[in-house]
């Protein structure tokens, strides 16, 4: 088997007397989708902002691509090829489509936008994020303002900025939430691709997506992993069942 391409050991993390995450250990490998799973307030975003550095963990480490990364800044991971999507999102609405792409391109979602004339010129920038709206089925909507996106429409543009990092490994924070059958079919058929660009972490609470695409699934309850194992084996784990699918 290859070397993982993330590993998560031992991570910690209390707010006050509450154990949010408590010795998760965890590991991402080339070409897969780990399903991360458990009822809200389990720990799971905390978890993914542990992982981004966005979170000082208490204790633990993170290892990117072969290397202890557990002193480095949000930036310094984003930098490195860690992609993350977020559980609120992250666009700015009132920019098209291609601007959005672009800042994402350019590293700078959420800020310096006093300088989107000169950004919105520069051939490499633009070159990655059409390539990055081309992957996502959202070329024809390059022009459109981000607003008058369809819910499912933004859920795959937060991925195509993801995807302007050139990432080497996906963190992605309910990507499902709020989308509809047919947005959600999408979704699938597109991480279903991407995973062999690079690894995804997924959180996500609609079971139909997890059972769909899983290679792996960890199930977090109270900060805690209770089970990591393949569909098959979690669906049959009587711990998970009990505390997680509620039998
Ligand atoms: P999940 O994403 O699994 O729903 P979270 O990671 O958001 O869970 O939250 C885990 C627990 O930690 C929850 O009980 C939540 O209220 C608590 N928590 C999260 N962030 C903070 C914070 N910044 N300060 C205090 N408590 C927090
Ligand atoms: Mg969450």
């Amino acid at each position: 088997m290859t070397d993982p391409i993330l590993t998560v050991q031992n991570l910690n993390k209390s707010f006050g007397a509450l154990k949010a995450t408590d010795n998760v250990t965890l590991d991402l490998r080339a070409g897969e989708i780990h399903a991360l799973i458990g009822p809200n307030g389990a720990g799971k975003s905390t978890l993914i902002a542990q992982i981004t550095g966005a979170l000082p963990p208490d204790s633990g480490n993170v290892g990117f691509l072969g290397r202890d990364i557990s002193g480095l800044s949000t930036a310094e991971r984003a930098r490195a090829g860690m992609a993350r999507t977020f559980q609120i999102s992250a666009l700015a609405m009132d920019y098209t489509v291609l601007q959005n792409a672009v800042l994402g391109a350019l590293g700078a979602r959420g800020g310096v936008f006093q300088m989107l004339r000169p950004v919105m010129r520069n051939k490499a920038l633009l070159e990655t994020a059409h390539q990055a709206l081309d992957t996502v089925g959202l070329s024809d909507h390059a022009h459109k303002r981000t607003a008058d996106l369809s819910h499912g429409q933004r859920r795959q543009l937060e991925v195509a900025v993801a995807l302007t990092l050139a990432p080497k490994v996906f963190l992605m924070d309910e990507p499902m939430a709020g989308l509809g059958s047919e947005g959600s079919a999408q979704l699938i058929t597109l991480l279903d691709r991407l995973r062999h660009q690079a690894p995804i972490l997924l959180i996500e609470h609609d079971m139909d997506a997890v059972f769909a695409l899983a290679d792996r699934i960890s199930v977090l309850v109270y900060g805690q992993i209770i089970a990591t194992g393949t569909v098959d084996e979690i669906r049959a784990n009587p711990a998970v069942r009990q505390a997680y699918l509620g039998e």
